[in-house]
């Protein structure tokens, strides 16, 4: 895995459209500024890697958009040191950001292979730190909960209730959720015990969030 003056060239590129676009915060895009996000895509599609898009990886998933992984990740306003929990562990790259803000990352898939490939591929690329599970994300984890942030990047249909249990008081959720193929980004604040604020960030489009684990 090489990185280089052309992929920081065509990354730089990418960031400034983010910037276009009105992804403010200049830590997310420094950070993804110094991600290769190629490393992430098989060899083949390199080239895909520095488009603000969505782009097909194993098992039917998706690496997530770069503009959506930007946008996620504001909205879960990352502090370090934060416990984060993130479902829908994927390319492994929005788990990378996270990581590389300073956060302690728990990351779930329910894709066995996705699984496998990310616990070999993150420790390789600097980040041996994120803990990875393979499980059904709507359980979440409940022996690290309680958690700061928890990031849903597969779209839902409803907000797991076991999931907004296992966010602290005064933590954020943010999770797409819509009835079909298009979703309604969420921002969801942990007032109280019982009290949540929702906020709702506009439609986004996720590959489903679904139950079980696929070996
Ligand atoms: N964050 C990823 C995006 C991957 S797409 C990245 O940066 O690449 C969403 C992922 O969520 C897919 O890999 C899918 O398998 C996973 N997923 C869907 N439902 C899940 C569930 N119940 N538990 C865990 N992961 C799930």
């Amino acid at each position: 895995m090489k990185d280089t003056y052309r992929h920081k060239g065509l990354r730089k590129k990418l960031i400034d459209s983010l910037k276009v676009r009105g992804v403010k915060n200049e830590e997310i895009l420094e950070v993804m500024n110094t991600i290769p996000r190629h490393f992430f895509l098989e060899k083949a599609f390199e080239e895909w890697a520095y488009q603000d898009k969505a782009f097909p990886i194993d098992c039917n998933q998706t690496i997530s958009q770069p503009y959506t992984v930007a946008f996620q990740t504001m909205l879960l306003e990352v502090k370090q040191r934060e416990k984060i929990m993130e479902i829908g562990t994927g390319s492994g790259y929005q788990a990378s950001v996270l990581a590389a803000l300073g956060a302690r990352v728990y990351s779930i898939e329910r894709q066995e292979p996705l699984y496998k490939k990310a616990k070999k591929f993150l420790p390789l690329i600097g980040f041996p730190n994120i803990r990875l599970f393979f499980r059904d994300g709507y359980k979440g984890l409940a022996e690290f909960a309680p958690f700061d942030k928890i990031l849903v990047t597969a779209g839902a249909t409803k907000v797991p209730e076991l999931l907004k249990q296992q966010l602290k008081i005064g933590g954020i959720m943010v999770i797409p959720v819509g009835p079909d193929k298009v979703q309604e980004m969420l921002k969801i604040t942990r007032i109280s015990e019982t009290k949540f604020k929702t906020v709702s960030y506009g439609d986004f489009k996720f590959v489903p969030f679904a139950e079980g684990v696929n070996r």
